[in-house]
This record gives C-alpha cells, sequence and structure tokens, in this order.
C-alpha cells in the first residue's frame, strides 16, 4: 500500500524579554548558574507569580503576524509533574484557553506554489530549569536560570506532508519570530525548539494514523533527518502487517535514528487546573489595535517590496527575506553598490555557500557588506575580472581583509594592456601548433581552448574581452 505522512509541529520559543516571565529576575542566557533565582522562580513557599506585561505583548505579536485570533479572555493552569529542573513541582502554563487560536502561516510548496499551514493554538508558558549530568562529577547539577523565562508554545495543525516542509514551515516561522524581535531563533542554544509528530496514513485516506513524537532535533538538518527516519521506520512497520505504537521517541544525531522514550501507557497525566495565584488574562481590544499598528514589516511584505523596489525575481526575493539578518546584509550592500540582482546572485552564491559550508549564519559572517559591495566596484570598474573576483571573495572570506588590500597584496590586479597580453598569448600558439591547425582547419570549438590557456597563463588577470580580440586577430 502507498502511504503519505501527516506531520504536526510543537514549537517552543524562548521571549526576547528582559525579565521572566512572573518575576524580575533577568531571562537573559549564559549567566553564572543560580544567578538570575529569586523565590517566585525556585518556587518558594508563599511566593507569587505576577505576570510579565511585555510577554503578553510579545505573545499578541506572534498571534497577529500569524493571523491568529486574541482570545480576549485566556486562563494560564499548573501542569503538574516532578522533575529536579521544576522547583515548584508543576510548571505554569495555558491549557484550555490558550492566548490565541486558529492561525496559519505560509510555506513554499513543491510545485513552486504557496502553502498555508494552520497553527492550531499558541500559548504562553514559563520554561523549566537545566540539569547537568557530568559523568567525571560526582553529583547532577541545576542550574535554575532558566526557569520562570518565558516560552511561546506554538502548536500547528496536522498539515505538513513531507520532512521538507516541516523545515520550511519552522524557517518560516522562526523568520518571523525573528523580524517580529521576540525571540532570537537559536536552534543549537535552544531558544527555538520543536516537538514533531509524526503518522502514516494510506494515500487519499481522511482518517489520521497512529503517531509518535519525536523530540531532540537542534537544528533544521535533523528535523528533517529524524522525519525521514521516523517515516521510512513507520512505512517498514505497515508493510509488515504490524501497528505503530504511540509513543515518544528521541532522535539520536550520531547514530541516525529515533528511539522509544516512554510510551502512551508511562504518558502523564498532568492534572491541569487553572492556577488560583493568577487571575484569568483579560486582553482589552483596544491594546491589540495598538500592537497591531506597531506591527514591523514582516517577511512576505519585505518579499514583496524587494521584488517591487529592486526589481529582483521572486525567487531572490524569497531566499534572502527568509533571514531577517540576510534581507538587512542585503540591503546594506545594495545601499552601497546599487546594482540589485548582481549583489543578489553574489549573495545566494558563494556567500550562502561558503556561510553553509563553514556552518555559519550570516550574522557571523567574516565578510561584511562593505567588503562585498568594495569588490563588486573594483570588479565595474575594471580593476579585476569576473574569474579573479571570485579569488578575490574567497580571500575576503577567509581573512576578512578588504578586496582592495588582497588585491594590491597579490598582485591581481587584471592586465588590460594589449602589449602585455601579447607575450602570453604568441607563446600559447606556439605551444599548441596541433590545435592551431585544426582551428585553422575549421574546428571553431578551439577558441576557448585557447582563451583558457591564456586565462591560466595569466593565473586568471587577464582581461577576457582582450584575450578574445587579440586572438581573434592572431588566428585569422
Ligand atoms: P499533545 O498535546 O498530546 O502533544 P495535541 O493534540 O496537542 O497532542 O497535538 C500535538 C501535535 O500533534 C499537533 O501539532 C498536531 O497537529 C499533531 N498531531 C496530532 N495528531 C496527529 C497525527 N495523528 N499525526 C500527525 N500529527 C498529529
Ligand atoms: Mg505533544
Ligand atoms: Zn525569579
Amino acid at each position: 500500500m502507498e502511504y503519505e505522512a501527516v506531520i504536526g509541529l510543537e514549537v517552543h520559543a524562548q521571549l526576547l524579554t528582559g525579565s521572566k516571565i512572573f518575576c524580575n529576575c533577568s531571562a537573559a542566557f549564559g549567566a553564572e548558574p543560580n544567578t538570575h533565582t529569586c523565590p517566585v522562580c525556585t518556587g518558594m513557599p508563599g511566593s507569587l507569580p505576577v505576570l510579565n506585561r511585555k510577554a503578553v505583548e510579545f505573545a499578541i505579536k506572534l498571534a497577529l503576524a500569524t493571523d491568529s485570533h486574541v482570545a480576549p479572555l485566556s486562563l494560564f493552569a499548573r501542569k503538574n509533574y516532578f522533575y529536579p529542573d521544576l522547583p515548584k513541582g508543576y510548571q505554569i502554563s495555558q491549557y484550555e484557553l490558550p492566548l490565541a487560536v486558529q492561525g496559519s502561516v505560509e510555506i513554499p510548496s513543491a510545485d513552486g506554489g504557496k502553502k498555508r499551514i494552520g497553527i492550531t493554538r499558541i500559548h504562553m508558558e514559563e520554561d523549566a530549569g537545566k540539569l547537568f549530568h557530568d559523568e567525571a562529577k560526582p553529583f547532577s547539577y541545576v542550574d535554575f536560570n532558566r526557569t520562570g523565562v518565558p516560552l511561546l508554545e506554538i502548536v500547528s495543525e496536522p498539515d505538513l506532508r513531507t520532512p521538507q516542509e516541516a523545515a520550511d514551515y519552522l524557517r518560516v516561522l522562526r523568520a518571523i519570530l525573528q523580524y517580529l524581535e521576540i525571540c532570537d531563533g537559536n536552534m543549537e542554544e535552544g531558544s527555538f525548539r520543536c516537538d514533531a509528530n509524526v503518522s502514516l496514513r494510506p494515500v487519499g485516506s481522511k482518517t489520521l494514523g497512529t503517531r509518535t513524537e519525536v523530540k531532540n532535533m537542534n537544528s533544521f538538518r535533523h528535523v528533517e533527518r529524524a522525519l525521514a527516519y521516523e517515516i521510512e521506520r513507520q512505512n517498514e512497520v505497515l508493510e509488515s502487517g504490524g501497528a505503530v505504537v504511540q509513543e515518544t521517541r528521541l532522535w539520536d544525531p550520531q547514530k541516525g535514528i529515533t528511539e522509544a522514550m516512554r510510551g502512551k501507557e508511562e504518558a502523564h497525566d498532568y492534572r491541569y487546573f487553572p492556577d488560583p495565584d493568577l487571575v484569568p488574562l483579560a486582553i482589552d481590544a483596544q491594546w491589540i489595535e495598538e500592537i497591531r499598528k506597531g506591527l514591523p514589516e514582516l517577511p512576505l511584505q519585505r518579499k514583496e517590496r524587494f521584488i517591487q523596489a529592486y526589481q529582483i525575481p521572486e525567487y531572490d526575493a524569497g531566499v534572502i527575506t527568509a533571514s531577517k539578518a540576510l534581507a538587512d546584509y542585503y540591503e546594506e550592500c545594495v545601499r552601497l553598490f546599487p546594482e540589485p540582482k548582481q549583489v543578489a546572485n553574489w549573495i545566494m552564491g558563494d556567500l550562502l555557500r561558503l556561510l553553509k559550508e563553514d556552518e555559519k549564519e550570516v550574522e557571523e559572517s567574516p565578510l561584511s557588506p562593505q567588503h562585498l559591495a568594495g569588490m563588486l566596484g573594483l570588479m565595474k570598474d575594471g580593476t579585476i575580472s569576473g574569474k579573479i573576483a571570485k579569488t578575490v571573495f574567497e580571500e575576503m572570506y577567509k581573512t576578512g581583509k578588504g578586496a582592495q588590500e588582497i588585491v594590491k597584496e597579490q598582485g591581481l590586479v587584471q592586465i588590460t594592456d594589449e602589449e602585455a597580453l601579447t607575450k602570453p598569448i604568441d607563446e600559447v600558439l606556439q605551444n599548441n601548433p596541433n590545435e592551431v591547425a585544426a582551428y585553422k582547419g575549421g574546428k571553431d570549438k578551439l577558441f576557448g581552448f585557447f582563451v583558457g590557456q591564456v586565462m591560466k597563463a595569466t593565473q586568471g588577470k587577464a582581461n577576457p574581452q582582450l584575450v578574445n580580440q587579440i586572438l581573434k586577430k592572431k588566428l585569422s
């Protein structure tokens, strides 16, 4: 039988508020363990939570940016479970009445069009602490700096069909959060993380199959690989006449497999109930409108603007605006060197390739917009050829130096002087008498060969147009 995959994602996004969600402690990442703590976020008896208005504002921003419906009234609930990183013995979350429901985002579809992915709900909750298990130490350690850091949980409809769509959805969602400047979107550090629910069903069927939930993926690539593995695994189970067991599975990036963590029988009963320490959250329409008016330009709007203002293809605009940092980088380059399509080509080609090889984000690029614009300027005024530009680009990336400096240091200035080119061209012709004879006998294609040889002899520095001209003269 032919099966199709059905995927729904639960995403957790850490909010960039200054303080935690229910106390005044700093929500910043990276401090000495247990220095950002107080009686509230360490769960001392008698302490009382006070809701952070900024966290609510950020949540509303995301709700509006995803066309979600903001609930006029939502509730905070206690999700009860015991774990050493959870000092209160419960997590404050939202359950029955979440902050927002029924939203959607747009992702690219396989046929080049667009696809809407539904967002079931967006709710607010607090993060737990962090445990450290170091084999070399006699104890496990806990850091409560993260307890009480505000999170948004964004639950998608089971609208995704392939690992690629799941990764695309995550990229779109992360871009929105970054454009809103409410989450840094760092998957490695865990400020943007996802659990993936996946099931199979016969193609054409409308009912959902039994799902598994996959955890522990901290990059887009891992999400794709884990889902691909899990789909294949479920396919084998079904093909061999078995049944998928509903369970939570952990992705093991080293082994490249998912492994069962806990089954449904061991699933928690969280005994949710409304938190008696927090009043229901009533959001008035006027506040929502104020926030709506203050929303920044979002990825899709920026993409449209790029197509209009810079006259670049929709594809280019999509790639560049998919990340706020990349779009900022692009706009700065175009400001310095106003040839939008050329700038787009260098960014989408060489820059993204080098960053990918290094697993770096554009924010960490050793090559600045000033560098790229400088190099394009040298190309434009004929100081360097397009071929040399590739070398200069890589050198700039490797060394962090500017184009001018590299060209000077390595003597890469283009040879545009006819006299200087005559000698290498004559040598090439002398050294290849058979090819010259063949060319003159009608093998026109050999012309490219001669050009190539001259470029090689001049380490790519010859001006190609000039080489063409001289060769044509000499060979005719
Ligand atoms: P829970 O709270 O137990 O994780 P939810 O019903 O809230 O369960 O669903 C969580 C996620 O799982 C949602 O993104 C939803 O779209 C997805 N989901 C639910 N059922 C299925 C299924 N059969 N196959 C794939 N995804 C599913
Ligand atoms: Mg779940
Ligand atoms: Zn605190």
